[in-house]
């Protein structure tokens, strides 16, 4: 895999460079502000040194999940604005992604320029299951540069145009980005200091089951939380009353304690609350006493306790997925709990995940405190269980840049 430092050598002046930027940020619902700019910053060391290197760079990215077809709420408007600032130079959005107007204006780009394309998603073809058409959407947008650059970390597990077919037209090379979390995951796969300990939490224990078998062999200890405890809570035969739970995965995490019982953690206290909602009533319960009318939107303090205990002997953590739903002031303290006893390791700590490492800011923790904060939850999931990343795979093959 050749490196953006391999291209720079080469030399950029002048050449036109479309770089995959994962600036797939959370935006407030109501203003359209951007809420968390983390993906932003973590794309500006490679896009920054093409700039320096003379290069005319056309950047490519997703905002969110728009059906195929251009959508203004979806629009990235306000993360042209944001790059702009960031990078202290105005930075020009076209109004489509690789049509008319992607065309004149990166044929207009003077050297150290900076062009964003409108959301590849406005078009079905980059998330199509048919290569042709992805083919189709790939070869405009490879007519608007000389040379790809991957830097879309939380991307490469996507077999879409813009991070695979485009790669498989222009000579390409890895950003900065990718490179850095490439490192820090082989870190984790490759004999990790020990104790290893993972924390699972999010909503949805279906999304991270896969991940769950393939780490449960390899690490020393499992502390799940978030929405995704309960199904596991289920499994050892507590009741849940009305907190996340999907039925359907019931004998799967059965299994799973039956198998792997002495290294999965569970919590033992959960916040119970009346309403999902930030006025709800609520009350700390054991978890063999969750009230059938209540939902668990947190786990409680003791569990706090233990988590932290098993956190503090280890040498090597990954952290994905929000211990409860920290969106909400009173269902904060477990992720704000456990976010402290990651960043408190004497080791290597890792988060991984969009909402985690948003929790990490907006909970007003210290990002340096963190061995590192993976900008990609989905695609570090997929490289832990040992699957093949389609957008990594291809920057391996052929076509040196
Ligand atoms: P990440 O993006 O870090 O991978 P996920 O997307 O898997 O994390 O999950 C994040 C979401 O999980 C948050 O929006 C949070 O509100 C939700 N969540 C956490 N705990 C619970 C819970 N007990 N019940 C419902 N939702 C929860
Ligand atoms: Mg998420």
């Amino acid at each position: 895999m050749r490196s953006l430092d391999d291209l720079l050598a080469e030399g950029v002046s002048g050449r036109r460079v479309l770089v995959r930027a994962d600036l797939n940020v959370p935006l407030d619902k109501q203003t359209r502000e951007i809420t968390d700019d983390g993906r932003i910053r973590a794309s500006l060391p490679s896009i920054q040194a093409l700039r320096d290197g003379g290069a005319r760079v056309v950047v490519a990215a997703h905002l969110g999940r728009p059906k195929g077809t251009p959508d203004p709420q979806f629009s990235l408007a306000p993360v042209a604005a944001r790059l702009g600032e960031l990078l202290g130079t105005d930075v020009e959005l076209a109004a489509d992604v690789a049509g008319d107007d992607a065309r004149a204006k990166a044929a207009a780009l003077g050297d150290g320029d900076v062009l964003l394309l409108e959301n590849v998603r406005f078009e079905a073809a980059e998330t199509s299951k048919d290569d042709a058409e992805r083919g189709e959407l790939a070869d405009r947008l490879a007519a608007l540069a000389d040379v790809y650059v991957d830097d879309a970390f939380g991307a490469v597990h996507r077999k879409h145009a813009s991070v695979y077919d485009v790669a498989l037209r222009l000579p390409h090379v890895a950003g900065r980005l990718v490179a850095t979390e490439l490192d820090v995951l082989t870190r984790l796969t490759s004999d990790p200091a020990r104790p290893y300990v993972v924390v699972l939490g999010g909503s949805k224990v279906s999304d991270k089951l896969a991940v769950i078998e393939a780490l449960l062999p390899k690490v020393d200890r499992l502390l799940v939380g978030g929405g995704m405890c309960f199904t596991f809570l289920a499994a050892q035969g507590h009741g849940v009353g009305t907190s996340l739970l999907e039925a359907d995965q019931v004998d799967t995490c059965r299994r799973l304690l039956a198998e792997a019982g002495d290294r999965i953690v569970l919590p033992v206290d959960v916040v119970a609350a009346s309403a999902f909602s930030a006025d709800a009533e609520t009350a700390v319960v054991d978890v063999d006493a969750i009230p059938d009318d209540r939902m668990g939107l947190d786990v409680g303090p003791r569990t706090v306790e233990v988590f932290g205990r098993e956190l503090g002997g280890a040498r090597t953590v990954f952290w994905n997925g929000p211990m409860g739903v920290f969106e909400m002031a009173p269902f904060q303290a477990g992720t704000r709990g456990v976010a402290q006893a990651v960043a408190a390791v004497d080791g290597l700590s890792v988060v991984g995940g969009g909402d985690s490492a948003a929790a990490v800011r907006t909970l007003g923790l210290d990002e340096a405190a963190y061995g590192h904060i993976s900008t990609g939850g989905g695609a570090s999931l997929e490289y832990l269980e040992g699957r093949e990343l389609p957008g990594l795979a291809v920057l391996t093959e052929g076509g040196a840049a």
